[in-house]
């Protein structure tokens, strides 16, 4: 066979690692073109909410397809985005008046930092700073590198990230040094150095390690923010949905932000999709006659009909189906495997939020830790997809996992501590 020519993201093609061929996935499975049924213990990276392959999601995309594929979004508009918008403003805090599109969790952030720095710009008070919190991540594109943690990921592009100002992950039991420079990041710098915006990802951050810190300091930290007047952007691209146990992990606190990015299972995981949803004075500030105030962001694919009518699926998902009782369920179901699990000696820490997991084996040695690949080829072998972090392995399944897949996953891992 000739070797494909693919160049895989995230993945090292000099090791020789097994890269397998999926021809099917279902609820909460895998297939493979060698027979293999492979549970998906990591919702494909985050996406997939109800199941794979979800026949109201499934059929809604048949339709669109044939329907309205694609139409430029600049000037024109459509049923699925309509609709869309209109679901989202129903189920988001009410505050959160404007919908804008884009593909991806990234996109969404840059949206959300331009939209930001718009926003001063044109209310004629340009700021340019932008704050952001220890360990976080924000996605690959370079404006999203530059808000998230640096490290061996962006080392080669390092000298183009902008500069921000990172305030630390809240420490254990405190989280009083978290908030003093918070505060103190807010009230330095005037003019271009003001501080522009905040943005962090509410109670859990996913690619940092699934560290999680309490619903009290992100409250606090809205509430700082409020005080300064700085714009607070929550990146809920991985924690909404259901995600931390509420539809979004921000309610937790009683948190509204000012803006708000979407992605991941906003189309269920079917079909990629995002948006940044943002309180009126946001837009107001770019609203006007002057063009030049306008909002200059847009993509080929914007509000692409056929991912719109994806997440309107998902919508209706959400309001016909006791989606959130589904997530406790399996929350609980996550909480009790894991207090069997810690018991085990090489495990040195756990923690749990939501459907989340996350389980710390040996020391850690960070994410090029060398456990890692042999962790990776262990759980490729046991037939369950989990891709640690470093030396942090974590389950986040599709809310339909079965018990008996989840035992599978569990006892892979009580395996692996071993190795
Ligand atoms: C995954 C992720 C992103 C990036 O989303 P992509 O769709 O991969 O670009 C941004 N923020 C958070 C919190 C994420 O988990």
């Amino acid at each position: 066979m000739t070797p494909s020519p693919i160049w895989h993201p995230f993945t090292q093609h000099g090791l020789g690692e097994p890269t397998p061929l999926v021809t099917g996935a279902g609820g909460a499975a895998l297939f493979t073109s060698d027979g293999r049924r492979v549970v998906d213990a990591i919702s494909s990276w985050w996406v997939t909410t109800h199941g794979h392959a979800h026949p109201r999601i499934a059929a809604a995309i048949a339709q669109q397809a044939g329907r309205l594929d694609q139409i430029i979004f600049a000037g024109w508009t459509h049923e699925p985005a309509e609709a869309l918008a209109a679901g989202l403003r129903a189920i988001m805090p009410p505050e959160l008046t404007r919908v804008f599109f884009s593909d991806s969790g990234s996109t969404s952030v840059e949206v959300a930092l331009k939209m930001a720095l718009g926003y001063w710009l044109n209310r004629g008070e340009p700021r340019h700073r932008i704050l952001v919190m220890e360990n976080g991540y924000h996605g690959d594109t370079i404006g999203a590198m530059s808000v998230g943690a640096r490290g061996v990921f962006n080392r080669a592009y390092r000298p183009l990230l902008f500069d921000v100002e990172t305030i630390p992950f809240p420490a254990a039991g405190g989280g009083q040094d978290t908030l003093d420079a918070l505060d103190r990041a807010c009230r330095d710098g005037v003019g271009l150095d003001g501080a522009a915006a905040f943005i962090v990802e509410p109670l859990l951050l996913g690619a940092g390690g699934m560290l999680v810190y309490p619903a009290a300091i992100l409250a606090e930290m809205r509430r700082i923010c409020t005080h300064h007047g700085v714009l607070f952007i929550a990146d809920e691209v991985m924690t909404a949905w259901g995600r931390t146990g509420t539809l979004l992990a921000c309610e937790q606190a009683g948190v509204v932000p000012d803006i708000l990015c979407l992605s991941k299972g906003l189309t269920g995981g079917a079909i990629p999709l995002a948006v940044t949803m943002a309180i009126e004075p946001v837009f107001a500030a770019h609203h006007g006659s002057d063009r030049g105030r306008m909002f200059f962001h847009s993509s080929s694919y914007t509000a692409n009909p056929i991912a719109c009518a994806a997440a309107n699926a998902n919508l209706a998902i959400w309001r016909e189906e006791p989606v959130l009782d589904r997530v406790a369920d399996l929350a609980r179901r996550q909480a009790d495997r894991l207090a069997a699990l810690e018991t085990l000696p090489t495990i040195t820490g756990a923690r749990r939020l939501g459907t989340v997991t996350a389980i710390e084996i040996g020391g850690s040695a960070g994410y090029l830790s060398d456990r890692a690949p042999r962790l990776l080829d262990f759980f490729r072998r046991r037939d369950v997809l989990l891709r640690p972090l470093g030396d942090t392995v974590y389950v986040m399944p599709p809310y339909c996992i079965s018990d008996a897949d989840l035992d599978l996953v569990y006892e892979a891992i009580a395996e692996a501590c071993d190795i």
